[in-house]
């Protein structure tokens, strides 16, 4: 019973694929170009975010860690912010994504999160090339204060925020699962999309603001899977606003026993 009902899913699922092909036929987000939904012109004017913040005051640092004083109302260690969701072929790109059931931007909208995790462990690697010469100091000070998620940066398990039943449901996928999938592919990294579940579909967030995004994110997860034994975590979505939900999943997490949990995403909203 289960089998066929699998295969009507996967039908209505191809059948979807196909009338979407035909009412969004693939050309280029930014210039219409037919073939691909981002070419290469336009993927290459997409401004990244030039550099990291506290998500809670906005000063710029290099690791996206939260600033001292903003750090004790989080269970979160950080964020990674590829991009900015002001930057029109990025929200286009993301709307596309979730509304337009466009799966395939999610390997496009990856992209960005490689480039922005490249550039983050970059800090990692002064360390490697000055070992060469014996280690300085001030290098190794410097690397004493970076974060265990980016030292021992092929320990970490990835996790997709994932979406209620609901949600899933009427979208036929997870765009941060699909999201997660390439990353981890990208730098070997193991992968849980199952343990991390949602258990409430809570009111939508977008018309809420910071304090009550938290109080209406609270208790909506879940952690299937055992003890995280200090395992550090990179939670990933596609957009960020307040930082609410990553919040909640790192809170349920280390709950759990993870250590550090760091968020990852396309864009801040
Ligand atoms: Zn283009
Ligand atoms: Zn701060």
């Amino acid at each position: 019973m289960d089998f066929i009902f699998f295969n009507i899913i996967k039908s209505a699922k191809k059948f979807r694929a196909l009338f979407l092909d035909l009412i969004f036929p693939i050309e280029c987000l930014g210039c219409d170009r037919e073939g691909e939904w981002l070419c290469d012109k336009c993927y290459k004017e997409i401004k990244l975010k030039p550099k990291q913040y506290c998500l809670h005051c906005k000063k710029e640092n290099d690791l996206g860690d939260f600033c001292a004083p903003c750090k004790i109302i989080y269970d979160l260690d950080g964020v990674w912010i590829a991009a900015l969701y002001d930057e029109v072929l990025i929200s286009q790109a993301i709307k596309s994504l979730k509304y337009h059931f466009i799966s395939g931007l999610a390997g496009e909208l990856s992209k960005l999160l490689i480039v922005c995790l490249n550039k983050i462990l970059e800090q990692r690697r002064i360390l490697k090339s000055s070992l060469i010469d014996g280690v300085d100091w001030r290098i190794f000070k410097q690397t004493k204060n970076l974060p265990l998620a980016i030292l021992n940066f092929s320990d970490n398990l990835i996790i997709p925020v994932p979406l209620s039943k609901k949600r899933w449901r009427w979208r036929g996928f997870n765009q941060a699962e699909l999201l997660a999938k390439e990353v981890a592919e990208k730098y070997d990294l193991a992968i849980d999309k199952s343990n991390l579940i949602r258990i409430k579909h809570k009111k939508p967030q977008a018309k809420l603001n910071e304090i009550h995004r938290l109080e209406n994110i609270k208790g909506c997860f879940n952690w299937q899977g055992g003890n995280l034994n200090k395992k550090n975590i990179i939670l990933i979505d596609d957009v960020v606003t307040t930082g609410a939900t990553l919040n909640e999943c790192a809170k349920v997490l280390k709950a759990n026993g993870a250590g550090e949990v760091w968020g990852l995403v396309v864009a801040k909203g």
